[in-house]
């Protein structure tokens, strides 16, 4: 058999995100296959998730696909969440519109100050609620500058930024350009510059470390005059605050400049808050003690705990509400970032969130229930074969079974929350058993008749269990960290992939005499039809 087949490779066309389930389209394949090529490459991943252009790419080339970049496709994604966003907008009530509060991003060069800069900002304006919240980092923070509410994004740099406007997010109303005066302008200060001239929205330089012996605010000047960005005492338009992030000098002007800024701007800031909630998500990830948690950022009505919400693709329910300091808060009104709790799985950053009513709730529910089953059924595989081509894949699905105890719901629910992801992979995890405290001989027994993995999460066994477990040689496996106890359990699912056997077919030859015929070989001779017959390959005897 020849290693791979030397004809030339069907060209595919890929946007640079795309949904599994989509590539799984542009290939022809069925989706299993490409979760089971991302598997091989060390990607775990559930159908309806995105990966990007390079990622898709290799399992392209392995999958026989010479892939290019669908050039246009980022922007109509773009559209997708941007237009949505844009319709749910138009929804207000332009009777009850009020200004929001402006949403400002900082972005800039690594090192120039953008996290002291976050930091020295939050410290002096902070708005004064009730005292005694320890500030989180829940992804946004906002100051009150006079009678001005400032909401600040609280990551700084261009991911969490490119991320959101990748999806259409459009979420900051202004952006700081950080600039260090003793630095200049660098290669990602450049690439801030092209990403807020594309994103259209109003900036002010902030100037910093000037501090600093070094700082050179007319070198400064003179590059951003160089970059079409003229400074307002030469004659320009781009307002330049000099400050200093470490010692605090300056700020206060950077936030009266951005009040001014929001001012002149606040036509293109309002907001409905009587109607139902719509923002963006701007961070998520799932917490040890308290699960799947996302902050939003609310554009528009009220989002309120309680609520029944749509949250990217799928739905939940706001159990609980917080403020960035931690305080539990009732509702969050236009331009507040607010934290919810009680998801069943962590969106995307970028993700619209609305609140939706309790039928349409159920509805999605529903519908996410179907989308679960089906994804299921097709996870057989399919036998696909060709004329040049025959690739058979064992059509097996292979059951990964897992007995898991945890210290607290919390966590259970964040590590069943992870293990749906892997819904659609080729091998199934199930679940066969779950509970809470100190891991015991029944859950041994469990795990050996189920021939299955015991996992323990910040939970030790009972000695009775670990005298169980060694008489079974059952291994008891107990984890602090969760993503140490996915990577095992990823690692299992590795280990038990289908084989698949690839047949290329090198030639037909047409059997015209049989010489010699024994119990477990023949010698034959005959006609090749088309291709080589090489030695040593491996022959299959078709009759008529
Ligand atoms: P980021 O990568 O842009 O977030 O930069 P950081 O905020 O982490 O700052 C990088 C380094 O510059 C840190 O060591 C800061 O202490 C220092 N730094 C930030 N702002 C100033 C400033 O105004 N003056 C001086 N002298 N150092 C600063």
């Amino acid at each position: 058999m020849t290693p791979e087949p030397t004809t030339t490779k069907k060209a595919v066309e890929i946007p640079s995100v795309v949904i599994i389930k989509d590539l799984a389209k542009i290939f022809g394949l069925p989706v299993t296959r490409v979760i089971t090529e991302l598997m091989k490459n060390g990607v775990m991943s559930s159908m309806n998730e995105r990966i990007d252009y390079e990622t898709a790419a290799i399992i392209a080339e392995e999958l026989g696909f010479s892939a290019t970049v669908k050039e246009s496709d980022e922007g109509e994604h773009q559209q997708t969440i941007g237009a949505e966003l844009e319709t749910l907008l138009s929804q207000d009530n332009p009777e009850r519109q009020v200004v929001r509060p402006p949403v400002v991003v900082v972005m800039g060069h690594v090192d120039h100050g953008k996290t002291k800069l976050l930091d020295a900002i939050r410290q002096t304006n902070v708005v004064a609620g009730e005292s005694g919240g320890i500030t989180q980092h829940i992804g946004a923070y906002q100051v009150q500058k006079k009678d001005h509410l400032i909401t600040f994004i609280d990551t700084p740099g261009h991911e969490a930024f490119t991320a959101m406007r990748s999806r259409g997010a459009r979420v900051a109303d202004i952006a700081i350009l950080v600039v260090a005066a003793d630095d200049g302008l660098k290669p990602q200060t450049k690439e801030a510059i092209k990403i807020i001239q594309q994103a259209q929205i109003p900036f002010v330089v902030a100037m910093n470390k000037i501090d600093k012996p070094e700082a050179n605010l007319e070198r400064v000047k003179k590059q951003l005059a160089d970059e079409n960005l003229l400074p307002e005492d030469w004659g320009g338009k781009v307002v330049i605050v000099p400050v200093s992030a470490l010692s605090g000098k300056g700020i206060e002007d950077l936030l009266e400049t951005i009040v001014l800024l929001a001012n002149v701007e606040e036509g293109n800031r309002k907001a409905d808050p009587a109607r139902a909630a719509v923002g963006s998500v701007i961070e998520a990830h799932i917490d040890k003690g308290e699960g799947p948690v996302a902050t939003v950022i609310v554009r528009s009505g009220t989002l309120k705990r309680g609520d029944f919400i749509k949250i990217g693709d799928g739905a939940g329910k706001v159990k609980a509400l917080r403020d960035w300091q931690g305080q539990t808060i009732e509702k969050a009104v236009p331009s507040q970032p607010a934290k919810i709790l009680g998801l069943r799985q962590a969106p995307e950053v970028g993700d619209i969130i609305r609140a939706i009513d309790a039928d349409e709730a159920k509805q999605l529910r529903r519908r996410q229930k179907v989308r679960t089953e089906r994804s299921d059924t097709s996870m057989v595989y399919r036998r696909k074969s060709e004329q040049d081509e025959a690739k058979s894949s064992t059509p097996v699905q292979a059951t990964l079974n897992i007995v898991l105890r945890c210290d607290n719901l919390g966590s259970q629910e964040a590590i069943l929350e992870s293990l749906q992801k892997y819904e659609a992979a080729p091998v199934h995890v199930e679940v066969v058993s779950k509970g809470l405290g100190s891991i015991t001989d029944a859950d041994v027994l469990h795990a050996d008749t189920a021939k299955g993995l015991l996992l323990g999460f910040h939970v030790v066994p009972t000695t009775r269990a670990v005298e169980v477990a060694k008489s079974k040689q059952v291994e008891i496996r107990t984890y602090t960290v969760i993503y140490d106890l996915l990577g095992d359990i990823r690692k299992e699912l590795e280990g038990r992939l289908p084989v698949e056997v690839l047949e290329t077919v090198l030639g037909h030859l047409k059997i015209l005499a049989v010489f010699r015929k024994e119990k477990q070989s023949m010698i034959v001779g005959g006609r090749v039809l088309d291709g080589n017959i090489t030695v040593d390959a491996k022959a299959r005897a078709l009759r008529d």
